[in-house]
C-alpha cells in the first residue's frame, strides 16, 4: 500500500491565486450555511468539514513551519512513499512553495505538486529548482495552452511564464494537464491546439473537466452562474469530447464527472457484466438515490443482479454534491421502505430521513460507501483492473448494507 501524506498550505481561491478565474467555482462565494454531512454529530449540524472545508474557508496561506510541523506529526514518523503539496488558494502563489519542496523532500520523498495552474510563477524557470528538490509529478490546470485564452479567463499575468514552466515539469515530472471546458472558448480547434501541445511536451494525461454553471451541475455554493450565458456541455455531448479526444492523442484522456475510456469509470462494472459474479448475492430490497449521471449506469449494475433494488435519480448531476433540496423535491412513491443516499451527501442524517419520510412512510435511510466509483480526476492513474478492484470492494459494502438492513 502506497503511504501518501498531505502538505497542505491553506490559502484562499481566488485570493491567493493572483485574482479569480472567471470560472471558479468560489468566485462569488458569500458566507455559506453548514449544508451538514457524514461527520456531523448526530444532534448538531455543520461540523468542520462542512462549514470550513466545502466553502475552502481557510484566511490565507499557512506558514510553512506549521505545514512543515503537519506533515511531520501525519507522518507518525514513517517515511511516506509521496507527498502531496496541496491547498485551496494556488500553489504557484505559496511563497514558500520552493523551501517547503525542499524540506519535505530531503529524505528522498518523491513530491506532488496536487493543482497549480502555475498563474504565480513570473519568471518561467521555476520548476527547475522545484524538480531539483524532488517534485516528480505535477497536477497542472492548463485550460489551454493559448496564452491570449489563459490570459483573459484565467485572469493569467503570467502566461507566457506558466507555460514555460508547464514545458519544463513535462520534461522530468507526471504531468497530469486539467482544463474546465467552456463550451466554445477552449474547446474545437483550441482543444486541438492544447492537446497538440501537450502531447509534444509529453504530458502524460489530460483531464477534461465540465463547466457547472447551475445548481443541478453541481454548483451548490449560491453563485450560479458563475458566467451569465455560458453555454454548458451536455453531459451526453461531453462524454462524446473526451472519447474523440482520446482516440486523436497518444496520452490518457480522461472526463469528470464523465468518462474514462480506458477504464470504464465511472460504474467500470457497467460494461464488465463479467466481473459481477464476484458480488454478493442481494437477499433483501432497498432503493438506491442517485445523481442524474450516476443512476443509467446504477440501473444497469443493479438490474443484472436482482430485481429487489430501484435506482432513482435526484436532479443533481453528481451525488456527493447532492443536499437536502435534491431529496425534498423527489417523488417518494417508488421509495421502499430501507432508502440508500450517496455516503458523501451534503446533508444532515435527521433532514435526509424526514425528506425521505415526508409522505408519512417511516423510512431506515443509510448512507453508502464513502464512494461506489472513481471520476476522471482518479482514474487518470489507475488501471482498468484497479478501478474495478475498488469498485467490486465498495459495491460489496453496499450490498452487505443492504442485506442488513433492507426489507
Ligand atoms: S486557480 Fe483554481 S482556485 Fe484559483 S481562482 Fe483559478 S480556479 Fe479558483
Amino acid at each position: 500500500m502506497v503511504v501518501e501524506t498531505l502538505a497542505d498550505v491553506g490559502g484562499r481561491p481566488g485570493l491567493d491565486c493572483n485574482g479569480f478565474c472567471s470560472y471558479c467555482y468560489f468566485r462569488g462565494v458569500r458566507k455559506v450555511a453548514p449544508f451538514g454531512c457524514k461527520n456531523c454529530m448526530p444532534f448538531s449540524k455543520g461540523c468542520d468539514y462542512c462549514t470550513r472545508a466545502i466553502a475552502e474557508g481557510y484566511p490565507g496561506f499557512k506558514p510553512m513551519n506549521m505545514v512543515a510541523f503537519e506533515v511531520a506529526q501525519a507522518s507518525f514518523g514513517v517515511r511516506p512513499d509521496k507527498v502531496t503539496i496541496s491547498g485551496g488558494g494556488d500553489l504557484s502563489c505559496y511563497p514558500d512553495l520552493l523551501p517547503l519542496s525542499q524540506l519535505v523532500g530531503k529524505s528522498g520523498v518523491p513530491i506532488h505538486l496536487g493543482y497549480t495552474s502555475g498563474k504565480g510563477f513570473r519568471r518561467g524557470d521555476e520548476a527547475e529548482a522545484l524538480i531539483r528538490a524532488g517534485v516528480r509529478e505535477v497536477s497542472f490546470t492548463v485550460f489551454s495552452t493559448d496564452p491570449d485564452l489563459r490570459r483573459r479567463w484565467m485572469n493569467d499575468k503570467n502566461a507566457i511564464p506558466a507555460l514555460s514552466n508547464l514545458r519544463t515539469f513535462c520534461q522530468s515530472c507526471d504531468v497530469y494537464a486539467a482544463a474546465v471546458m467552456l463550451k466554445g472558448v477552449n474547446d474545437g480547434p483550441a482543444l486541438e491546439k492544447t492537446c497538440a501541445d501537450l502531447e509534444e511536451m509529453g504530458a502524460r494525461g489530460l483531464i477534461l473537466m465540465r463547466f457547472a454553471n447551475s445548481r443541478e451541475q453541481g454548483l451548490i455554493l449560491g453563485n450560479a452562474p458563475i458566467i451569465p450565458d455560458q453555454q454548458v456541455h451536455g453531459v451526453e455531448e461531453f462524454r462524446d469530447l473526451v472519447a474523440d479526444i482520446n482516440n486523436s492523442y497518444h496520452f490518457r484522456v480522461t472526463g469528470t464527472p464523465l468518462w474514462d475510456p480506458e477504464t470504464g469509470a465511472p460504474f467500470a462494472l457497467a460494461r464488465r457484466k463479467d466481473m459481477l459474479p464476484r458480488l454478493p448475492e442481494i437477499r433483501r430490497s432497498a432503493t438506491v438515490i442517485t445523481s442524474l449521471v450516476a443512476a443509467p449506469l446504477l440501473r444497469e449494475i443493479f438490474s443484472s443482479l436482482t430485481d429487489r433494488v430501484n435506482v432513482l435519480a435526484t436532479g443533481k448531476d453528481v451525488g456527493c454534491l447532492m443536499t437536502i433540496e435534491d431529496l425534498q423535491g423527489l417523488d417518494l412513491s417508488s421509495v421502499k421502505r430501507t432508502a440508500i443516499v450517496p455516503g458523501r451527501m451534503l446533508a444532515h442524517d435527521r433532514e435526509i430521513r424526514q425528506a425521505l419520510s415526508r409522505d408519512g412512510v417511516d423510512r431506515m435511510v443509510i448512507r453508502g460507501p464513502e464512494r461506489l466509483s472513481v471520476d476522471g480526476e482518479m482514474s487518470i492513474s489507475m488501471t482498468e483492473g484497479e478501478v474495478l478492484e475498488l469498485e467490486i470492494e465498495a459495491f460489496s459494502e453496499l450490498i452487505e448494507d443492504i442485506n442488513a438492513l433492507g426489507v
